[in-house]
C-alpha cells in the first residue's frame, strides 16, 4: 500500500462555498444556524446534501434512524467501505461548522477523487448521522449510538422534545425513515473530521489535531440533605448546613481533578438549592459533578475518591449524602494505524500538527465500538463552539480536508 503523493489536494474554494451554501439553510439569529434535528430546516439541509451527493455520482442509502450514507463504489466488490462524515444538525444557537465541516469535507473528498480520476479498492461512504447534537431529543449521538448497538431503535423512537413530539413521529413527518436496519452496515474504517470546539490548536498554532482518544465521563448527581433553618437566628454550632457541604465538595472535586493531571477534568455546572431563599439555610442541595479523562483507570479512580470523600465531608457536618451516576461514557482509544496515518498525512502535506484528545462526544466515539476509527480536528477561533459566533478560516478547513483526503486514499487503497 503506497501513500498518496503530496500534490493531491482537495478544492478549498469549493469546500468553503458548500459550507456557506449549507449555512443558508436554517439560519440563526446571530449569523450562525438553527438547524435542529428533524425540523423542516433539517429536511431542507438533507435535501441539499442529497442533491450534491447525486451530482457527485454517489448512491444514497438511508437507515431507520434517518442516517444518510452516500456511497462511491470501489473496484473490489468484496471490500468493505471506508466511512467518513459527521452531522448536519445544529444546536438551537449553533455554528456553521460543528458537524457540517465533517460531512461536507467528506463530500469534497469524493468530488476531488472524481476530479482527479482516482479509483479506490474500497468504496467510500459519506455519512450524515441523525441527531448528533441531542439538543431537541436527548441524548446526543442518538443514531450512532443505535448503530453501535449501545441504544435500541425503540428507545430512540420514544425520545421526546419539549413539546412532547417523539423522535419516531418527527422522523416520519420529515420523510426520512429509511429502510436499512440500523447497524447492518459493516465498516472497514470510520474517519471523522471536526472542529476542535476548544482553544488548544489555535493557542499552540497548529493546523491539524491528530485525535488519539475521546474522553470518558461520569456524571454524578449528588443530593445533600440538611435542615432548613433561619440564617439569622440559628447559632453556627446548631446548623446542619447542606450548602457548606456542597462548597467543600466543590473544592474536593477540584483537588481530585488536579491530582489526576494531565488530561483529567472535573467540575460542577448545575446546582439546585431548596428552598433557595436569601435567609434560609438550604434543606436540600442537588448538583451534578462532571468528571472526564481519556484514561479508564483514572476516570474510575476519580469517581471512587469523589464518592468516598463526599460522604466523609457530609458526615462531618451531619448532612445526609447520596450519589447517583446519571451519565457515563467509557474513554475511547482510536485505532493506532489510522491515527498514525492521519499524522503522516499532515506531515507529508506540510501542515503543523499535534496530538489532541477530544473533550466533547462525537459520533466517532460510538463508531469506534464497531470499526477501526479515528478523528481529525482543525482549530476554531477562541475555542468557541455551540455558539452562533463559531468561526474557522477557509485555510484551516481546507488543511484538515486535505488530511482527510490522504487518510481516506491510504485506507481505501488507490486502485491500479
Ligand atoms: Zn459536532
Amino acid at each position: 500500500m503506497t501513500a498518496p503523493t503530496d500534490n493531491l489536494r482537495i478544492n478549498g474554494d469549493r469546500l468553503w462555498d458548500s459550507l456557506m451554501e449549507m449555512a443558508k439553510v436554517g439560519p440563526g439569529i446571530a449569523g450562525g444556524n438553527n438547524r435542529q434535528t428533524l425540523t423542516d430546516a433539517d429536511a431542507e439541509g438533507r435535501d441539499l446534501f442529497k442533491s450534491w451527493c447525486e451530482a457527485a455520482g454517489l448512491t444514497l442509502g438511508v437507515d431507520q434512524m434517518g442516517t444518510m450514507f452516500a456511497t462511491r463504489p470501489g473496484t473490489d466488490p468484496n471490500a468493505l467501505p471506508v466511512y467518513v462524515g459527521s452531522h448536519l444538525d445544529t444546536q438551537p444557537t449553533g455554528g456553521k461548522y460543528d458537524g457540517v465541516l465533517g460531512v461536507l469535507s467528506g463530500l469534497e473528498v469524493v468530488r476531488s477523487m472524481n476530479d482527479l480520476g482516482i479509483r479506490t479498492r474500497h468504496p467510500v461512504v459519506v455519512t450524515n448521522w441523525t441527531n448528533e447534537e441531542g439538543a431537541r431529543f436527548a441524548p446526543a449521538m442518538l443514531a450512532s449510538g443505535v448503530f453501535a448497538g449501545a441504544l435500541t431503535l425503540d428507545y430512540a423512537y420514544e425520545r421526546r422534545d419539549l413539546e412532547g413530539k417523539s423522535f419516531g413521529d418527527e422522523l416520519k413527518r420529515i420523510g426520512w425513515v429509511g429502510d436499512e436496519a440500523v447497524g447492518a452496515r459493516k465498516m472497514h474504517a470510520y474517519i471523522e473530521y471536526h472542529i476542535e470546539q476548544g482553544p488548544i490548536l489555535e493557542a499552540e498554532k497548529k493546523q491539524i489535531g491528530v485525535v488519539t482518544h475521546c474522553q470518558g465521563l461520569w456524571w454524578l448527581e449528588v443530593t445533600l440533605t440538611g435542615r432548613e433553618a433561619h440564617t439569622g437566628s440559628t447559632p453556627m454550632n446548631l446548623r446542619v448546613n447542606a450548602g457548606l457541604a456542597m462548597a467543600r465538595i466543590f473544592e474536593m472535586v477540584q483537588r481530585v481533578a488536579m491530582e489526576n493531571q494531565p488530561g483529567a477534568v472535573g467540575g460542577v455546572g448545575q446546582v439546585s438549592f431548596t428552598p433557595n431563599s436569601r435567609n434560609v439555610l438550604p434543606g436540600k442541595v442537588v448538583f451534578t459533578i462532571d468528571i472526564r479523562s481519556p484514561d479508564q483507570a483514572k476516570l474510575d479512580g476519580m469517581r471512587a475518591r469523589i464518592e468516598t470523600e463526599a460522604a466523609e465531608i457530609a458526615a462531618a457536618l451531619g448532612v445526609g449524602c447520596s450519589i447517583e451516576a446519571v451519565g457515563h461514557f467509557d474513554p475511547v482509544t482510536f485505532d493506532p494505524t489510522l491515527v498514525s496515518r492521519v499524522r503522516s498525512a499532515a506531515e507529508r502535506l506540510g501542515y503543523s500538527h499535534m496530538n489532541i484528545i477530544s473533550g466533547a462526544g462525537h459520533d466517532a466515539c460510538w463508531a469506534a465500538k464497531v470499526a477501526p476509527t479515528t478523528m481529525i480536528m482543525c482549530p476554531c477561533v477562541g475555542g468557541l463552539s455551540h455558539n452562533e459566533a463559531e468561526e474557522i478560516s477557509p485555510e484551516w478547513a481546507a488543511a484538515g480536508a486535505d488530511v482527510l483526503l490522504h487518510a481516506v486514499l491510504e485506507t481505501a487503497e488507490i486502485a491500479g
